[in-house]
């Protein structure tokens, strides 16, 4: 594994106070190999053109960027590393579910914003400690060290995260399953980018009309008299937006509809959000119909 000075980090962060902030800091705690990006979009370019350099960079990740949600930009980092350290920070007030959610998904750990100096080096010093004892990131390392994070993993996914070919993996596999670190589970099933077959893929959401990726849940409100259906938001003091009648019986004279999406780009209105899948390799968009199915022998930690 790199030393400290060598290990790179990838700072995204819409703030640039904040992101300065952290680069200064990381630098005197030892990584003075620093990327920073602004927004998702950018942030997972970056992160893909440091994997394809040979390197894993440790990620800070501001939660909630103008661009994408950190959700989205964590699991699509996991889909191309599932050993990536993501550091998720986060300015909002977020509830201990929300911080065990995130966790559960994949990342490293969790900061809540303002950001203390005291607990970011806690961070990382624990990180380099836990680093030592992993030692050398040869390939037989870096498989170990997949399949014992994961719950399930497919010989033909590693293949790919790795860069080898299933026959080439499947000794150090064994190797793991012997040394009762990892076990075999029944074959899996996994969806495939139809033009080159990868299995590193991720869904992306949008809207039905613009496909724009930005919109909102919201409670819809019908009001029967006029046909009038807008966010409950819309009927201010309780009077229709449309007709202006104030509305009084729930059931009677309108109707609250849960789980509708409203747009932020084309204010539509949908209950039904548009799945895509977007391959990590060759950046094809496709469709579940669209989508190649893969089966491969399944392996998993032992639990
Ligand atoms: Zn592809
Ligand atoms: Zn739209
Ligand atoms: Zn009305």
């Amino acid at each position: 594994m790199p030393s400290c000075e060598e290990r790179e980090v990838l700072i995204i962060e819409d703030s640039q106070a904040v992101g300065i902030l952290l680069k200064d800091f990381l630098s005197k705690l030892g990584f003075k190999k620093t990327r920073y990006c602004e927004n998702g979009k950018t942030g997972i370019e970056t992160f893909k053109e440091m994997v394809e350099s040979g390197n894993v960079p440790l990620v800070f990740l501001d939660y909630n960027l103008p661009d994408m949600t950190g959700f989205s930009i964590m699991s699509q980092m996991l889909a191309i590393r599932p050993d990536v350290k993501v550091i998720i920070e986060s300015a909002r007030e977020k509830s201990e579910d929300v911080i065990k959610d995130v966790i559960a998904y994949g990342a490293y750990q969790y900061l809540s914003k303002p950001l203390r100096l005291e607990k970011i080096k806690e961070v990382v010093e624990t990180l380099r400690f836990e680093e030592s004892q992993i030692g050398d990131d040869d390939a037989s390392k870096a498989i170990e060290k997949i399949v014992t994070n994961s719950t399930q993993i497919s010989i033909l996914r590693l293949a790919q995260y790795l860069n080898r070919s299933d026959s080439e993996i499947l000794p150090h596999v064994r190797r793991l399953i012997a040394d009762m670190k990892a076990v075999q589970i029944d074959d899996i099933k996994e969806i495939g980018c139809p033009r080159c077959s990868s299995v590193r893929t991720t869904q992306t959401f949008h809207c039905p009309k613009c496909r724009g990726t930005s919109f909102k849940q919201e409670r819809i409100i019908e009001h029967y008299k006029c046909g009038n259906v807008t966010p409950a938001s819309s009927y201010t003091d309780d009077k229709c937006p449309k007709c202006h009648i104030p509305i009084k019986i729930f059931g009677v004279d309108y109707r609250v509809q849960e789980n509708f999406h409203i747009c932020n780009d084309c204010s539509e209105i949908f209950a039904e959000i548009l799945i895509e899948y977007l391959c990590l390799r060759c950046n094809d968009r496709f469709t579940l119909e669209h989508a190649k199915f893969f089966t491969s022998q399944g392996f998993s930690r032992i639990k």
